[in-house]
């Protein structure tokens, strides 16, 4: 026999033993001449027999209240007017872009992302305009438009032999 046949077999005894007073009540009430304390009595006794057999069938107990009751179920919201993430603008606030009529805001060394790159690859091809300083005051610098085509790469080769065709 089995293990688990055995502990088939011991349940059922159990049920069957738990059972036999609630058969002589039903009896008894269909005789008319039970009473409600007995019944009582033999629904307690049957309760942690119910309990312990639950698991086995897949049938779940009563669920314990997942938060108390009255309090409602809020995730703490980051304070209104506190720390932001990402990146802030300059110190200074509202201070933009160095490239004239650019009107982003600046982020490194007074230029708005996209000047900032353009400023990185122009000094990097050896063109940068000398007007393009490090720092310059908002909207104080003329952009340069850039060739394109044949002629950025004309630009790009002066620029490599280390002449200055701006
Ligand atoms: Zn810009």
């Amino acid at each position: 026999m089995s293990v688990d046949k055995a502990f088939r077999e011991m349940i059922r005894h159990e049920i069957e033993l738990q059972l036999k007073p609630l058969r002589a009540e039903l009896s008894r009430l269909e005789a008319g001449t039970s009473d409600l304390d007995a019944l009582r009595d033999v629904a307690a006794r049957l309760a942690p027999v119910a309990a312990a057999m639950a698991p086995l069938f897949g049938a779940q107990g009563p669920k314990p209240a997942k938060r108390a009751p009255g309090r409602p179920a809020k995730v703490a919201a980051a304070p209104a007017g506190g720390k932001r993430r990402g990146r802030k603008p300059a110190a200074g606030g509202a201070r933009s872009c160095a490239i004239i009529g650019c009107g982003s805001p600046s982020r490194t060394k007074g230029y708005c992302a996209a000047h900032y790159q353009k400023l990185r690859m122009l000094t990097k091809t050896n063109r940068r305009p000398s007007a393009w300083v490090d720092y310059a005051p908002p909207d104080s610098v003329e952009d340069v438009k850039l060739p394109r085509g044949r002629a950025a790469a004309k630009a790009l080769a002066a620029a490599s032999q280390g002449g200055s065709s701006t």
